[in-house]
């Protein structure tokens, strides 16, 4: 485990290639070792060798570099890496009380909409739901049912709605719910939610974070350390066991010092074929929020900095199995789950 090297004003593009410049302070490596060890010795007084190393359910060094850049990229004051995005999620979900309500955008990235519909009912827990990228429904559907907590996915997945996260979070002020944003689509490259008033960030870390596909991890950050729902996601990773392998922390903070590179020429990928395929006459429509022509373009102009995200879609004109025959013509892309690989 390495120290800050103290490089404040780097941008964040050399923070995130230089994994924060931390080095190990054994050897100078620049590149930390995979920390495999299940447990950490006690010394003859039976003391730690480093204080918070005791047992690898939720202790191991790459964490702590990891959450300290996640964390500066976001601009928080802490971070949490998780087995899987899911994990990350619902551990922060966990936070909410019997009794409280929870308010989800209807478009979201469906396993986690479907976690929320199965299990909220039998923890108390009250599920409401708002149109995404529309500020009015928003206030309408908060005011109806005072939330604790709202969740914003933007772009949300897979059409792509942007949602006004300054204006969510003041909905979410007034009515004293916490504002909680799936920022796995447009990444601290493109959009830090925390400078717009959220609470927590979340990661799908399997996406564009690591960026190979070749890893499932997920992650949060806060924008205070103290928040009740904060103690409470740490508690359940280090209980509930929601820990990220140490390959994957490794592979996780291999994938970052390429981020940026790549969330920006995806993002101008994504723009050259969403204005190659508008107008096109087998397309009936491309949804993708950098589009002058996208409902949310100007909210994601004024929240989303040097790109739009590297994700569109496409309604192919002829319906269902024009669609499918496109996709099972596909050359480049690969037809595979997932995203930001
Ligand atoms: N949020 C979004 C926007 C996603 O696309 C995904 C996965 O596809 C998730 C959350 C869930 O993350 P994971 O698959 O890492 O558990």
């Amino acid at each position: 485990m390495g120290g800050k090297a103290g490089k404040p004003d780097l941008k964040p593009e050399s923070l995130s290639a230089q994994g924060l410049h931390w080095l190990d302070p054994a050897t100078g490596e620049i590149t930390p070792p995979v920390h495999i060890s299940a447990t950490y010795a006690r010394d003859e007084a039976n003391q730690l060798h480093q204080a918070g190393f005791s047992y690898a359910r939720d202790h191991n060094p790459l964490y702590r570099q990891l959450e300290a850049l996640l964390t500066r990229l976001e601009g928080g004051e802490e971070a949490l890496v998780f087995s899987s995005g899911m994990a990350a999620a619902t551990a922060l979900l966990q936070g909410l009380r019997p009794g409280e309500r929870a308010l989800f955008p209807k478009i979201m990235y469906w396993a986690l909409r479907n976690w929320m519909v199965e299990f909220s009912g039998s923890w108390g827990l009250g599920l409401d739901f708002y149109e995404p990228g529309d500020t009015a429904s928003l206030e309408a559907a908060a005011a109806q049912s005072s939330p604790a907590l709202i969740w914003v996915e933007t772009p949300a997945n897979p059409t792509w709605e942007v949602t006004d996260l300054a204006a969510a979070a003041q909905v979410a002020r007034t009515h004293g719910a916490i504002l909680a944003v799936d920022s796995t689509v447009p990444t601290p490259v493109l959009t830090r939610p925390i400078e717009h008033g959220a609470d927590f960030v979340f990661h799908s870390a399997t996406k564009y974070l690591n960026g190979h596909s070749d890893i499932v991890a997920g992650a949060l950050v806060a924008r205070r350390a103290d928040h009740p729902f904060w103690v409470r996601a740490k508690a359940q990773r280090a209980y509930g066991g929601g820990i990220l392998g140490p390959f994957e922390a490794w592979l996780l903070l291999r994938g970052m010092r390429t981020l940026y590179l790549r969330v920006r020429t995806a993002s101008q990928t994504a723009l050259a074929l969403a204005r190659h395929f508008e107008g096109h006459p087998a397309v009936a429509s491309v949804l993708y929020p950098g589009l002058e022509s996208h409902p949310g373009h100007a909210v994601a102009r004024k929240q989303m900095q040097g790109g739009f995200g590297g994700m569109l879609s496409l309604r192919i004109a002829g319906g269902r199995q024009a669609a499918l025959d496109v996709a099972c013509a596909l050359q480049v892309f690969t037809r595979a789950t997932s995203l930001g690989g």
